[in-house]
């Protein structure tokens, strides 16, 4: 068994007769610190897949468990970064990179209590993507590309486990997009987080991830898997 172990599930949406099947026999396991890479035709179920993982959505049968755990409700230990940024205009990219910590302590002055340290946490990730003195700066002020590495350092604030990328680069330039791979790798290498990749690019999935899996649709499952060789530096 595997870090995440995604076993003989099936997802409906909606009801019995009427909804859509959007996996089904989906079978995957995951080791602990693996990057993993999932590609497949738009609606084939790759979101969905990573809805099942967290615990975002629940299965309509069969099993998800992670870290040994039955997934039954979302889960605290995945960060997630998506498409578009979605960072907050109004905020910084200090406070926009804190904002999961700040959501999730129950109290507004524990959060207070602890801002210095948490700054420094956000300080130091935001050094790690190469975005050392944007702190102050409004997200209309960044790139595409320094906005998803904002969005990376959001991800990993409170050092999620498992690190759920859902086409991260796909709205950036292909220059861009390159330079984004490399400060992922350097994020996975130093956090060494289990990161599971959904990605239209096949390119980039043989870049990063240690297997790529193929996904079908009508119903989504893996209709292939490869593990990669040679496709980085290893330690
Ligand atoms: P992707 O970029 O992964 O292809 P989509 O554009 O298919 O994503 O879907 C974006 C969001 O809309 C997803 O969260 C998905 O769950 C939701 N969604 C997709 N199809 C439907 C649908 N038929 N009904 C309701 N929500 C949907
Ligand atoms: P992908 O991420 O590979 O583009 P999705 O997981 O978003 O695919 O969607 C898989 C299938 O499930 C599609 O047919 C989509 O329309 C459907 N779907 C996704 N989210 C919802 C939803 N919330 N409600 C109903 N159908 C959905």
């Amino acid at each position: 068994t595997g870090f995440v172990d995604i076993d003989n599930v099936a997802l409906r949406y909606g009801g019995e007769a009427t909804g859509t099947l959007a996996l089904s026999g989906m079978n995957l396991s995951v080791g602990k610190g693996e990057f993993i890479a999932v590609v497949g035709p738009s609606g084939c179920g790759k979101s969905t897949l990573m809805k099942a993982m967290s615990g975002l959505w629940p299965v309509t049968s069969g099993g998800v468990s992670v870290a040994g755990q039955t997934v039954s409700g979302p889960l605290s230990m995945v960060g997630m970064a998506f498409q578009a940024a979605t960072l907050l205009p109004w905020r910084t990219t200090l406070d926009n990179v804190m904002l999961p910590l700040e959501i999730t302590q129950p109290y507004r002055s524990e959060f207070m209590q602890k801002k210095s340290q948490f700054r420094d946490k956000a300080r130091a990730l935001l050094k790690l993507v190469g975005l050392e003195g944007f702190d102050e700066k409004y997200p209309w002020q960044l790139s595409g590309g320094m906005q998803q590495r904002v969005s990376l350092c959001r991800a990993l604030i409170h050092e999620p486990a498992l690190l759920m990328l859902d086409e991260p680069f796909a709205a950036l330039d292909m220059f861009t997009r390159e330079e984004l791979w490399g400060v992922l790798q350097e994020v996975w290498m130093t956090k060494n987080p289990t990161v599971i990749l959904v990605t239209h690019d096949l390119r980039e999935a043989v870049y990063l991830a240690d297997k790529v899996y193929v996904m079908s649709s009508r119903p989504g499952r893996i209709i292939h898997e490869r593990d990669i060789e040679f496709a980085r530096p290893r330690d």
